[in-house]
C-alpha cells in the first residue's frame, strides 16, 4: 500500500464514528446535540465528499455551556495547581497518543497537507506541556513595600472564558488558547470554526479522558453569527480569546461591549518579507517560499508580500517562479504533497478572484494563476510580479498560496512600502548588515519580526500583532496576563496617620 492509501484507510476508520453520530457539543461533561436539533453538513475540501453532520447551536446551547463553565469555575480555580499541572500533562500525553488520528482528520477536514499537520498535532501537545509547567507559578506576584504598607500583588483567574477559533490550523490554535486558560484556572467555552469541527471534538474527548472535571471545558459548535455571537454577548463569559479575520474582531468588540468583555484578538496579516541585496539570497528564497506556500498560504503569519531590492530582483524572481511552478499540489493525506485544497468554495472563489484582479491592475502572473484540477478547491501556487503596493493584491489578505512581489530601490523605500498597510502581524528581514537589521526592525510596524529566518515559534516569546492584526499577546506570561486579573493588597505595617474627617 502507498502512504496515501494507508492514510486513506486509517482516516476512514477514524471518521466512521462521526459519520454515525455527527459532531456533538459537550456541555457539563455530556455529549449533546443542539437544543433545537439543528445540524449542518461538513464536507471535505479535497473532493467535496460528506464528512459528518455537526450540531448547529444557538443561544440556548451557549447559555447551557456558559452556565456549566460558571458552575465548574470555583472548584477548578481552587484545586491545587500541581493537580492542574498533572491533568494538563495528561492531556498532552493523550494528544501524542492520538497524534496520527488528529493529523489525518485535520488534513481531510481543512485541506492542510499531512507533512505540516503531523507536526501541528505534536505542537498542540507542546502547548499543553508548556502551560502545564507554568500553572504552579501563575498566581505569583510581587512585594512592593511603601513607607507605611506592605503592598503585595497576586493574580486570580478571570472566570469562564470564551475561545473562538478559525479553520486554518484549528487543532493547534485551539490548544494555544485553551491550554493557558486552563492553566490559569479559568473554565472554557470553545466555539470552533464551522468549516473544521472534527479535531476540536477529539481534543475535548482527550481532555475529559485525562481527568479534566466536567464543565471545565465545554464545546459548542455552530456558526459565528449565532453561536459565536451569543458567546461574545453572554454575561457569564468574562473574556473572549479570538483568532480570525480583522473584520470579525471588530464585530466581536461591538457585540461584547454591553457586557464589557475583555478581548484578545489574533487577526489577519499581509506580512512583508524584505530581501536586501546583501542577504544570503539562497536562504532568503527558501524562507520566502516556505512562509507563503506552506499551510496552503492559509496562515496569518505568511510572508504574502515579497519586497525585493531592484539590484538582485531579476535573478531572485526567476528562481522563485521556477520553484513555485514546481510545488507539489495534491491530496493532503499524501506525505509528498506540499499544497492541498483551500478550505471551501467561498474561500476558493475569493482567492481565485485575485487572479483577475492582478491582471486588471496591471501586474504579471509569473507562476500559477488558475484552478488546479476540477474536483475539490485546489489552486495553483501563484506568484504576482510587477506589482505596486497600492494594488489590491498588495494590500488585501488573500489567505491562499499567492505571493505578491514588489521591487524597491533602497532601505527607505522598503520601509515605506512595508509599513504602508493596515496590518502589522509579522515581518521578515533578510540582510547581512547588522546595523541595518537593527534600524529596520526598530521602524517596522509589526508585532513579531524575524531577521534572516522564517517564523520559528518559541513559546516563551510574545505572539501577536499591531494595527489591524490584533490586540494583546500570547506566549509565556503574556497569556496569563489575559486570562487572569491582577490583585493588589496593601497591609499596614504600623500606625500611620489616617486623615480624621468629622473628628
Ligand atoms: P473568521 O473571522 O471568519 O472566523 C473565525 C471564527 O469566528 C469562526 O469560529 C467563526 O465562526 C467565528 N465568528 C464569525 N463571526 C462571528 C461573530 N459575529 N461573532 C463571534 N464569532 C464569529 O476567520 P476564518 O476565516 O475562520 O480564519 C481566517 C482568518 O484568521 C484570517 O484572517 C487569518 O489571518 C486569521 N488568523 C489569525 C491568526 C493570528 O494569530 N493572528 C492565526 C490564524 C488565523
Amino acid at each position: 500500500m502507498t502512504d496515501l492509501a494507508t492514510h486513506q484507510a486509517k482516516l476512514d476508520g477514524y471518521l466512521a464514528r462521526f459519520r454515525d453520530t455527527g459532531v456533538l457539543n459537550q456541555i457539563g461533561g455530556e455529549a449533546r446535540p443542539a437544543v433545537s436539533g439543528a445540524t449542518f453538513d461538513n464536507h471535505s475540501p479535497v473532493d467535496e465528499s460528506f464528512i459528518c453532520r455537526v450540531a448547529r447551536s444557538g443561544a440556548e446551547d451557549v447559555d447551557a455551556a456558559a452556565r456549566a463553565a460558571k458552575t465548574a469555575f470555583p472548584a477548578w480555580r481552587d484545586i491545587p495547581a500541581s493537580e492542574r499541572k498533572a491533568i494538563l500533562h495528561r492531556i498532552a500525553d493523550g494528544i501524542v497518543a492520538r497524534a496520527e488520528e488528529i493529523a489525518l482528520c485535520e488534513c481531510w477536514d481543512t485541506g492542510q497537507a499531512y507533512r505540516f499537520m503531523s507536526k501541528a498535532a505534536l505542537r498542540g501537545a507542546e502547548n499543553f506541556r508548556f502551560f502545564a509547567d507554568r500553572a504552579p507559578s501563575a498566581r505569583d506576584g510581587q512585594a512592593l513595600p511603601s513607607p507605611t504598607l506592605m503592598n503585595i500583588t497576586t493574580r486570580v483567574p478571570i472566570g469562564p472564558v470564551g475561545v473562538i477559533t478559525p479553520w486554518n490550523t484549528p487543532f493547534m490554535l485551539s490548544t494555544w488558547k485553551i491550554a493557558p486558560a486552563l492553566a490559569a484556572g479559568c473554565t472554557v467555552v470553545h466555539k470552533p470554526a464551522e468549516f473544521s469541527p472534527v479535531t476540536a471534538r477529539i481534543l475535548m474527548e482527550i481532555a475529559e479522558e485525562a481527568g479534566l472535571p466536567s464543565g471545565v471545558w465545554n464545546l459548542v459548535n455552530g456558526f459565528g453569527e449565532d453561536a459565536g455571537k451569543a458567546l461574545t454577548e453572554h454575561p457569564d463569559i468574562k473574556a473572549i480569546a479570538f483568532v480570525g479575520e480583522s473584520k470579525t474582531g471588530s464585530m466581536i468588540m461591538k457585540q461584547g461591549a454591553d457586557t464589557l468583555k475583555r478581548v484578545h484578538f489574533e487577526l489577519g496579516g499581509k506580512n512583508p518579507v524584505v530581501v536586501f541585496e546583501d542577504a544570503d539570497l539562497d536562504r532568503a528564497l527558501d524562507a520566502a517560499i516556505f512562509m507563503i506556500y506552506s499551510l496552503n498560504g492559509e496562515r496569518c503569519t505568511s510572508s504574502s508580500r515579497l519586497l525585493i531590492q531592484d539590484s538582485v530582483a531579476d535573478g531572485f524572481l526567476e528562481k522563485l517562479a521556477a520553484r513555485v511552478r514546481n510545488i507539489r499540489v495534491g491530496n493532503p493525506l499524501d506525505p509528498a504533497t506540499e499544497v492541498g485544497p483551500l478550505i471551501h468554495k467561498t474561500h476558493f472563489d475569493k482567492v481565485c478572484s485575485y487572479f483577475d484582479k492582478a491582471r486588471a491592475e496591471g501586474a504579471e502572473i509569473a507562476a500559477g494563476g488558475a484552478r488546479e484540477g476540477d474536483t475539490g478547491w485546489f489552486v495553483q501556487p501563484t506568484l504576482f510580479t510587477g506589482a505596486t503596493n497600492a494594488m489590491a493584491i498588495a494590500q488585501e489578505e488573500i489567505f491562499g498560496p499567492v505571493l505578491t512581489a514588489i521591487r524597491f530601490a533602497d532601505e527607505d523605500e522598503a520601509l515605506q512600502i512595508a509599513n504602508d498597510i493596515p496590518y502589522g502581524l509579522t515581518g521578515y528581514v533578510w540582510t547581512n548588515d547588522l546595523t541595518r537589521a537593527l534600524r529596520f526592525t526598530d521602524r517596522l510596524e509589526a508585532g513579531m519580526i524575524w531577521v534572516n529566518s522564517e517564523n520559528v515559534r518559541h513559546l516563551p516569546t510574545p505572539f501577536g500583532g499591531v494595527k489591524a492584526s490584533g490586540i494583546g499577546r500570547d506566549g509565556g506570561d503574556w497569556s496569563f496576563e489575559f486570562y487572569m486579573e491582577q490583585k493588589h493588597i496593601g497591609l499596614a505595617t504600623g500606625q500611620h496617620s489616617i486623615p480624621r474627617l468629622g473628628a
